[in-house]
């Protein structure tokens, strides 16, 4: 890998101010999905090191709350600013642990850097309240301070920018912080870790485990005492694991977990805007996101001239490897991710969906298994295992309705509800539909909606939480109440 700034590859743990080995030498490979080429060894740290992390941000925590919110503040734009500086080579690396295309990566990179610009900035606007007390020899008041220490296990999908979300408003807020990346990317953490010790952010309160055995520091993270609260972005089957661990130390969660995105185009709908739209949340990062389209619903009269169209956009899609000019769709993950994709798509044609566009592959680099290939499906039904499930994939699966009640029960019929998306130049049904929708997010007339200002986050069992935004930052304190008599 050429990196201009080759010191933010790195192999080993960051905690408590200095980088770390495993103590019995064990180390994991991580790998290049668009290769199969190893690119590191990583020291493999256990639950040992897990609790000195977690001991080195419960030492460090104090006085990082204890600083004024300015100087708070300014560590966060520093380390913004470092991350910024090192824009090409941190989506250099993510690319090459990641796969998604490097223009991707350099925005990724560009989008996790604002949220600490962001948190940078909301360190300084913490309010608090005065309440009208029942009688008037008491004054009551209500104050934010800090969690404590809070504990981040984050996906593999958005390596840098799912770590910065979380980091930012933890730091801002006077909390210290030990990461748990995911094993198949953690060099994106790793690299932000070496930034952030460049930035001068005092030992101890940012902190990165890297470990193969996810369960094992999960266990450590979650049962803690000196841990007050979990942040977690990935799986709603592993949150609800670490939800129950964390019950029995009564912690603070923040759970980003599964999506299943309904996409709506009514008849009345800018076509070429929904076509924009699909385009960009249905393949980006391959369809590899939890805010990805998953379920295209298209009313009658326009369905047939909507798959023209969108056939007409996926031919422009290039699939290869991220770091090559023109590719827009990098690997997925793993071999495993293809085959679950590949598995979803048999089954919705064996039940019946329609195959409207398969794109051709031109891939020679080593082994391609992980490669899956645009795809266009017709004639989805909600039977079918691919509008149940996350595809987690590039296939667009479109059905069709017909009127607007029969759109609202299919899209609210799911267990999850993060992000949605309807296209209508209907001024009333903008309204009356989007509050209808049982989503935390609802993009209408638009495909991109994720920016720090807004506040992301899920409901039923797409979590709770908001990350980003004026909100945010309320994840990371407490409220304290005080009352005070005799007057
Ligand atoms: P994904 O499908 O995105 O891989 P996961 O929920 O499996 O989602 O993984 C998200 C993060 O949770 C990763 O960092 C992974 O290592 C971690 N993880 C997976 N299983 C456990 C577990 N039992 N305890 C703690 N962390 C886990």
């Amino acid at each position: 890998m050429q990196l201009r700034n080759p010191k933010l590859l790195r192999s080993e743990s960051y905690f408590g101010g200095e980088w770390h080995s495993a103590a019995d030498g064990r180390t994991f490979s991580v790998g290049n999905p668009a290769t199969g080429e190893a690119i590191i060894d990583v020291a493999d740290l256990n639950s040992i090191n897990a609790a000195e992390a977690i001991k080195a941000a419960h030492l460090a925590q104090a006085d990082w709350a204890a600083l004024t919110v300015k100087e708070r503040s300014a560590y966060l734009r520093r380390w913004f600013d470092l991350i910024m500086a090192n824009q090409d080579d941190l989506a250099t690396i993510l690319t090459t642990e990641q796969g998604k295309p490097l223009a991707e990566a350099k925005g990724e990179i560009a989008y996790g850097a604002n949220y600490i610009e962001w948190f940078a900035e909301e360190a300084k606007r913490v309010y608090g309240d005065i309440i009208a007390p029942p009688n008037n020899t008491q004054r009551l008041f209500v104050i934010k301070q800090a969690i404590g220490v809070v504990a981040s296990i984050t996906p593999w999908n958005f390596p840098n920018a799912m770590l910065a979300r979380k980091a930012a408003p933890a730091l801002a807020a006077g909390c210290t912080f030990v990461a748990k990346p995911a094993q198949e990317t953690p060099l994106s953490a790793l690299a932000l870790a070496v930034l952030a010790e460049e930035a001068g952010i005092p030992a101890g309160v940012f902190n990165v485990v890297c470990s193969s055995d996810a369960p094992a520091i999960g266990h450590v993270l979650t049962s803690s005492p000196l841990v007050s609260k979990l942040s977690f972005t990935g799986s709603t089957q592993v949150g609800k694991v670490l939800l129950a661990q964390c019950a029995t130390s009564v912690k603070k969660t923040s759970m980003e977990l599964g999506g299943n995105a309904p996409f709506i185009v009514f008849n009345d709908a800018n076509l070429e805007l929904a076509i924009k739209g699909v385009m960009s949340s249905k393949f980006r990062n391959a369809g590899q996101t939890c805010v990805c389209t998953n379920r295209i619903y298209v009313q009658r009269d326009i369905h047939d001239v909507f798959i023209e169209k969108l056939v007409s956009a996926m031919e422009t899609l290039n699939t290869g490897n991220g770091r090559d000019d023109g590719v827009n769709i990098g690997p997925l993950i793993t071999n495993k991710a293809a085959a679950k994709v590949t598995e979803l798509v048999n089954d919705a044609l064996e039940h019946g969906a329609k195959l409207e566009y398969l794109a051709k592959m031109d891939i020679t680099a080593g082994d391609n298994t992980r490669f899956y290939p645009p795809t266009l499906i017709s004639g989805v039904n909600k039977h079918m295992q691919i509008s149940k499930d996350e595809i987690f994939g590039p296939v667009a699966a479109v059905s069709i309705f017909d009127t607007e009640e029969e759109v609202l029960a299919a899209a609210n019929n799911t267990e999850f509800g993060l992000a949605s998306y309807f296209y209508t130049n209907d001024i009333s049904r903008v309204w009356r539909f989007g509050e209808a929708l049982e989503y935390g997010i609802v993009g209408i007339n638009e495909g991109l909606i994720s920016n720090e200002m807004a506040p992301f986050g899920g409901i039923k069992e797409s979590g709770f939480g908001r990350e980003g935004s004026k909100y945010g930052i309320e994840d990371y304190m407490e409220i304290k109440y005080m009352c005070l008599g005799g007057i």
